[in-house]
């Protein structure tokens, strides 16, 4: 492109984004982005022009933020087991993972934070190569792999048998400063530790806490001597508390919180973001049966009883005004890469809140999550152009953002990754 591209979103109904949780009413107008911002908004009646744009029809459809999704694994492949993970050689990793970004940029996520890179430098060489253009998909904010403990949530290995899986296996304060260390030379943006267990060990269940607080403390302490970030998987009430005391900046999970942990919690509502993960966990019970786990197997599992407790848990953040992220722990067969869409209606139906507010998460909350507050998350003059060009009114019914011919337009950074066939298509500033 020798000149800066120009694409007109006429006639679109903008809904701008919440500001604060109130929001004025989505608003039909002319949107025009020229290179990579919005660079002007005439409200109806009045029009911008058309010449030298690429004009795009927007009778009927809304025009809304791109999609955060705050606990993304690009490097997930949709297999039912970590080992199989670890088995793929890191070569066939980085294209799998480059194509599982095209899927998630295609459904309308134009922004991942990362919770867990499969090996240490995938989500780094999949976030630099899509910064620099040279493949589709979001903007990623790279994690390390999840670091563990022994006989942690991603420790696959038998006494007779070693495994690789997703994660990096550290023992002791000294190991855990080693591997941040490292991790941090090699890239990555957010640290990622899994503090408690998972429903899925047999001997680490997700009410457990597994990593000690000496191996906690250290983590953040040497991830924030290189300025960067902590994500924790925190299931256990006591986890939660212990992420608290020693600055984890990103709190995921969160599910067997207790009183004292959602005082806590609220009281760091300010400088932490949570992030439920429910999709992965709602599918687990619901859609699993045709991978071989099926409902009974995940009651069987305690899962029930975690997902009823996870939505007692963030119907009372929400409550208490925390910063909740949209996120599902997509990337498994029962909830693939690019079905993101659904934690937002989990949000309506499972956590109470209205679909606009449940929008605002994934847009608003998540710009800022990505530490993008300032640039992303508004249909709003000078921002970033992500932008979904959506049909139907998405601000009252998010379900629509889970349908792939809702989705006309996928727009990151005023590139059109996807457009309605025949719409001016010629002149639009369309990704290679
Ligand atoms: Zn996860």
């Amino acid at each position: 492109m020798s000149e800066t591209a120009r694409t007109l979103f006429a006639g679109a109904l903008v809904w701008p984004g919440l500001e604060r949780l109130v929001g004025e009413p989505p608003f039909p107008a002319d949107v025009l982005v020229e290179g990579n911002r919005i660079a002007a908004i005439a409200r109806a009646p009045a029009r911008l022009p058309r010449e030298g744009a690429a004009v795009i029809d927007c009778a009927g459809a809304a025009l809304i933020p791109g999609l955060v999704d705050g606990h993304s694994h690009l490097s997930f492949v949709e297999v039912t087991n970590f080992a199989d993970i670890g088995d793929i050689p890191p070569e066939e990793h980085a294209f799998i993972a480059m194509h599982n970004a095209r899927k998630v940029l295609a459904a309308g996520f134009t922004s991942c934070l990362s919770a867990g890179a499969a090996k240490p430098r995938l989500d780094v060489a999949l976030r630099n190569e899509i910064a620099a253009g040279r493949i589709p998909g979001p903007r990623l904010l790279a994690a390390s792999p999840e670091l563990t403990t022994t006989g942690g949530l991603g420790d696959e290995r038998r006494l007779h048998m070693y495994r690789e899986s997703v994660a990096m296996i550290v023992d002791g304060a000294d190991e855990v400063r080693r591997a941040v260390r490292t991790l941090c030379r090699e890239g990555v943006d957010t640290i990622k530790l899994n503090v408690s267990g998972n429903h899925t060990l047999p001997a680490g269940k997700a009410h457990l806490t597994l990593m000690s607080e000496a191996e906690l403390a250290a983590a953040v302490e040497a991830a924030h001597s290189f300025d960067k970030r902590v994500a924790a998987h925190c299931r256990s009430a006591a986890s939660v508390k212990l992420a608290l005391a020693r600055g984890v900046e990103i709190i995921y999970h969160c599910d067997f919180a207790d009183d004292e942990a959602l005082d806590l919690l609220e009281d760091a509502r300010d400088r932490v973001f949570l992030a439920p993960a429910v999709g992965m966990m709602h599918d687990t019970i619901y859609r699993s049966e045709a991978f071989g786990v099926g409902y009974e197997r995940a009651r069987a599992r305690g899962l029930l009883e975690e997902l009823e407790s996870v939505c007692r848990v963030y119907t009372e953040l929400r409550k208490r005004g925390l910063r909740v992220l949209v996120g599902g722990d997509y990337g498994f067969p029962w909830s693939p890469h690019g079905a993101n869409a659904r934690d937002l209606e989990h949000f309506v139906r499972l956590f109470g809140y209205r679909p606009d507010e449940a929008l605002d998460a994934a847009t608003r909350l998540g710009a800022e999550a990505m530490q993008l507050g300032e640039a992303l998350g508004f249909v709003r003059e000078g921002r970033l152009a992500d932008l979904l060009l959506v049909r139907g009114r998405p601000f009252e019914d998010v379900a629509l953002l889970q349908q792939p011919e809702n989705l006309l337009v996928v727009m990151k950074d005023g590139v059109v990754h996807k457009a309605p066939p025949g719409a001016g298509a010629a002149r639009l500033p369309l990704a290679a």
